[in-house]
């Protein structure tokens, strides 16, 4: 059973989809504002947002941004819009998939399970350890290690080291890491990830005059490698 967080400010269309998707054995909890999903995302994670983009609190597509910024969760969107334009840019602000507004429950609910299973598809690519020199990165557990030694990383600091462990000895750009880490397309500033690298730095015992496992390519990016 998933639990789905259910953002529409429409009393009747929200009470609507509720039966609907409780009916088809969801869990669903819901509120009609922006800010409030935002604090229910981050309190009580759920599976999968679905996310109506004409709320009353914030532009739908800054909602998006925010959440996107602080979870990964899958985000269905809702939108009475319905041109190309519309539809890419709620794409590219980190929706997983859109519904066009009158829509039924049978295709809500299939989009949902569509979305829910590729993420679930996603998550089981994680399940062995990643391993890099003295590094140990394991995704399910979000556990790291260096030299055997646990490290403590925040949820984010774990989420860069990994997408770097990952793609070891090749170059990533700050733009592909706000894009794929912190899940910000337009992103912010550059700084963001300057910031995360210099914490992690010191928690891997390094620094940027000498570096490790953690590499500045000047102008271009990031790259983790093995020390030789
Ligand atoms: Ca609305």
């Amino acid at each position: 059973m998933a639990q789905l967080l259910l953002v529409e400010d429409d009393a009747a269309i929200r009470g609507a989809l509720i039966r609907a998707l409780t009916d088809r054995g969801h869990a669903v909890s819901s509120t009609p504002t922006a800010m409030e999903a935002l604090q229910l995302v981050l309190d009580s994670p759920p599976d999968l947002v679905i996310l109506d983009l004409g709320l009353p609190d914030l532009d739908g597509y800054e909602a998006l941004r925010m959440l996107r910024a602080i979870s990964k969760v899958p985000v269905v969107v809702a939108t009475a819009r319905d041109d190309e334009a519309d539809i890419v840019r709620v794409l590219d602000a980190g929706a997983d998939d859109y519904l066009v507004k009158p829509f039924g429950v049978g295709q809500i609910e299939a989009r949902v399970r569509a979305v829910l299973r590729r993420a679930a598809a996603d998550e089981g690519r994680r399940t062995e350890p990643v391993l890099v020199g003295g590094l140990r990165l394991d995704g399910e557990a979000h556990e790291a290690a260096l030299d055997g030694r646990r490290l403590d990383l925040s949820r984010r600091e774990f989420d860069l080291l990994y997408y770097l462990a990952v793609r070891a000895g090749q170059v990533v750009t700050k733009r592909e890491l706000l894009t794929q880490v912190w899940r910000m397309p337009y992103g912010g500033a550059d700084k963001t990830v300057d910031v995360h690298v210099s914490w992690l730095r010191r928690k891997l015992g390094e620094s940027a005059q000498q570096p490790r496992y953690l590499h500045t390519i000047r102008g271009v990016g990031m790259k983790l490698s093995a020390p030789s």
